[in-house]
């Protein structure tokens, strides 16, 4: 079975969980950097990306989430996972995982839009709509060379994928549509 750890520092770390259960894969709450020497890809979940970057930095994470992609090990960011993975947050001082080459704007939709559901068409998913929900999510603004999207709104590239990494601003764990996590375990399927 393949093993997925979720990075349980803060966020939204319990219904990604009870999704990959649900996709039969093995889900492992990653609270130390040891147990991701035994984890076959890593969600890196939403939440407030300022906390769980200072986290990341406290408990260690840092070089061994660097190290893990570096290795072409599948990583998967969503929405405050998005930012940290990305090589820059525009505007703001925020020190990233510089893991994917996008660069990226905090809070993007605006402030009067909290959150939102919207029928996604992500073709790589098939021809169904995918219904994606966005609280006070980001966006990407630049994307490097090699960078694929996947979805977009409104103009607006809000999914993306370079090899073994996937970033989305919406959290799949949250709609009862599992297609982005069986996306996610394919390609960990692929690399294994
Ligand atoms: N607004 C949050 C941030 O910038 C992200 C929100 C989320 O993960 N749902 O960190």
């Amino acid at each position: 079975m393949i093993k997925i750890g979720v990075l349980a520092l803060q966020g939204a770390v319990r219904e990604h969980i009870q999704m990959l259960k649900n996709c039969g894969a093995t889900p492992i709450e990653i609270k130390r950097i040891k147990q991701v020497d035994d984890i076959d890809g890593l969600i890196i979940p939403g939440g407030e990306s300022t906390t769980i970057g200072k986290l990341i930095v406290d408990y260690g994470f840092f070089d061994k989430i660097k190290e893990f992609a570096n290795l072409e090990k599948p990583v998967y960011g969503t929405c405050a996972g998005l930012i940290l993975m990305s090589k820059r947050v525009i505007g703001e001082s925020i020190k990233t995982l510089n893991i994917m080459d996008i660069e990226v704007r905090r809070n993007a939709f605006g402030r009067q839009i909290d959150s939102m559901e919207v029928g996604l068409k992500i073709p790589k998913l098939g021809e169904k709509e995918y219904p994606a929900i966005f609280i006070r999510a980001p966006i990407i603004e630049n994307i490097g060379e090699q960078v694929e999207t996947l979805a977009k709104v409104d103009g607006k590239i809000v999914m993306v994928q370079k090899k073994n990494l996937l970033v989305s601003s919406f959290h799949p764990e949250l709609s009862d549509d599992n297609r982005i996590h069986n996306y996610f375990l394919n390609l960990v399927d692929k690399i294994l």
